[in-house]
């Protein structure tokens, strides 16, 4: 679960790390109201959660009513990224000389959290990951004794951070450290921590995302979680089904039983020359309802040309699939994405007795199975 900007700042500075003054606005007059109550000039954020939001627009700074009234217009309601922006956070601009990077996540290759400094914070934090990964200092903490302060101070020193403000971006870095542990965070990130004329440092961008298991013993962050604004709808919309389900970039849509099944596809997907669109885990014993709000789910993906069924009967059983997919299909006047089937396991004769060909294609093997929706795909594509 991602907090939104403005909800991490409120996290970070109950903490103490320095945040901006800020008010959240919801229109051109609560831009203008809040702006009036900060003092220009403000920057103008909107609330959604992706990142990049300064480069795609989202971000604009202004010096008086005018210039808010712009922003606010061109920023509440536009499309950033596919999201749809309602709110943004009108903040106290912040007057920096330095734009100083700091994070913390979970080191999967090594197993242990890792905390990150770098000079070189900003809009282009990923390139410089990509282009120079030695400007990014990374400090192992075993998570039994927590984050010294010497380590938060090495790393800091490592990094290259100006010694007028070295003591306090590390205990920014350790704060973080312990929010992002206590709060069962899976990243937590300031980018950029500001530097300003004076030697003070700022959060003036806030990332917290929170580890969706643990949700239940974070009472007052699962409260922040919001159903109605920004997010994936589709991914809001498996929630509701309660499926496993990840928005991938590719345009076959995938769905089956079992993770390691729907992994599989994906990378014979993948292997034959196509992109998925999707993770999508109907679960075991799915019922025919299941498999019908499965296919709802990838044909409201715009991005999705073909869909690729994969079930492996065991607890689940063919027939049951079977008539799951045609009672979905059925409703259709014309199928709006060509499907493939393929059947295996548990009553897979039934099922494919039951199955209606005037509607899917069926497959007797998953390598079929997948070249053809690969095929389907590339035909749209063409
Ligand atoms: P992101 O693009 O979604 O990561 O949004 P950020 O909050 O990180 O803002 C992107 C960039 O906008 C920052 O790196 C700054 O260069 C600029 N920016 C954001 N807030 C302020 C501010 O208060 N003052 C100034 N001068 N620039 C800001
Ligand atoms: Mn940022």
């Amino acid at each position: 679960m991602k907090l939104h900007e403005y909800q991490a700042k409120q996290v970070f500075a109950d903490a103490g790390i320095p945040t901006p003054a800020a008010e959240l606005a919801e229109s051109v007059d609560e831009v203008l109201a809040a702006a009036e109550d900060i003092g220009y000039p403000v920057a103008v954020k909107a609330q959604v959660q992706v990142g990049g939001r300064g480069k795609a627009g989202g971000i604009k700074l202004v010096e008086n009513d005018d210039e808010a009234r712009e922003a606010a217009e061109d920023i509440l309601g536009m499309d950033l990224k596919g999201i749809h922006v309602d709110r943004v956070l009108v903040e106290e601009a912040v007057d920096f000389t330095n734009e100083l990077y700091v994070g913390v996540t979970m080191d999967r290759g090594e197993g242990k959290p890792v905390a990150m400094v770098s000079t070189r914070g900003g809009v282009n934090i990923e390139e410089v990951a990509e282009e120079d990964p030695d400007a990014i200092v990374r400090e192992h903490v075993d998570p039994a004794f927590g984050m010294h302060p010497y380590q938060a101070r090495k790393a800091v020193y490592e990094a290259g951070v100006d010694r007028a403000v070295a003591n306090d971006v590390a205990s920014v870095l350790r704060t973080l450290y312990q929010l992002w542990e206590s709060r069962d965070g899976s990243d937590a990130e300031i980018n950029p921590l500001m530097v300003t004329a004076d030697d003070e440092v700022i959060a003036a961008d806030a990332v917290m995302n929170i580890d969706e298991d643990a949700l239940f013993r974070q009472p007052e962050l699962a409260e922040m979680e919001d159903e109605s604004a920004g997010g994936d709808a589709l991914e809001q919309k498996a929630d509701e089904y309660g499926f496993d389900y990840v928005r991938l970039d590719g345009n076959v849509g995938i769905i089956g039983n079992g993770a390691g099944l729907v992994m599989t596809t994906l990378d014979l997907v993948d292997h034959y020359g196509g992109s998925p669109a999707n993770f999508l885990d109907v679960g075991g014993g799915a019922k025919a309802e299941r498999i019908a709000n499965a296919l709802d789910m990838v044909f409201s993906d715009d991005n999705v040309d073909s869909v690729v069924f994969n079930i492996f009967g065991g607890i689940t059983r063919g027939d049951e699939v079977a008539r799951g997919i045609n009672e979905a299909l059925e409703q259709f006047d014309e199928i709006p994405k060509p499907v493939v089937v393929r059947l295996a396991g548990t009553n897979w004769e039934e099922g494919l007795e039951i199955l209606n060909e005037d509607l899917v294609t069926v497959e007797q093997t998953l390598e079929d199975a997948v070249q053809r929706a690969v095929e389907y795909a590339q035909e749209v594509e063409a």
